[in-house]
């Protein structure tokens, strides 16, 4: 599999596992409607909010680059998981040779997300529509304005996927978890793992956060 056949097989053992395998349906196992275009245009607006976009506060203020990334991975979850539903996910396939080009751009970067919001929006309100396509396009142009290629798309999916899986496995829920692992945070261990071995599978990721996490004092 490669590194997008990868992120879509992930994605779909999360949503099978978090919502039961009747989420294709549109439906989760605790009988709530699944909205996956307003799972993409309200982050977004996350990721929009990330910018001094306000005329009127502080107006001089850098843009958030580090928690855009984060938005960007956020939307990638959703759609990734509405293409699932359609049985589109080889669309995705043609941005596989995706490199970044060291851009930083705002102003595409904005433009590109609130042209994603709004077909997003209309996905939403009518059923009839399916933008995902399209949403697809503007995502791969969205996270180049970031200096992402599928490379970085690919080691930040994998470490939220799988914190996402060890954290649930281990007292997540019940408050059990210990995040700061000898005070460094559970997701700087494990960039730092896929780091020092990029060539390191889901799984492999995965056994070396029980090893680091039994070792802790
Ligand atoms: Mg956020
Ligand atoms: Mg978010």
């Amino acid at each position: 599999m490669n590194y997008i056949e990868q992120m879509f097989d992930l994605q779909r053992q999360l949503n099978d596992h978090t919502n039961g395998v009747m989420w294709v349906d549109g439906i989760t196992k605790e009988n709530r409607k699944i909205s996956w275009y307003r799972c993409i245009y309200m982050e977004a607006a996350e990721a929009i909010d990330s910018f001094n976009w306000k005329h009127w506060k502080s107006i001089n203020t850098d843009p958030d680059w580090a928690n855009i990334r984060v938005e960007l991975v956020d939307i990638w979850h959703f759609i990734m998981s509405e293409s699932i539903r359609i049985k589109d996910e080889n669309y995705a396939n043609k941005y596989l040779k995706l490199k970044p080009q060291g851009n930083f751009n705002a102003v595409v970067l904005i433009d590109t997300l609130e042209k994603m919001l709004s077909l997003s929006v209309a996905s939403n309100i009518d059923p009839k529509i399916n933008n995902i396509r399209d949403i697809t396009d503007l995502f791969f142009t969205a996270i180049l304005q970031v200096d992402m290629g599928i490379g970085e798309l690919y080691k930040r999916y994998v470490v939220k996927n799988q914190l996402n899986t060890f954290r649930q496995q281990h007292g997540y829920k019940d408050g059990s978890y210990i995040k700061l692992w000898d005070r460094v945070e559970d997701n700087v261990v494990a960039f730092k793992i896929m780091d020092e071995n990029p060539s390191i599978s889901p799984s492999g990721l995965y056994q070396k956060l029980e090893l680091k996490y039994a070792q802790i004092s």
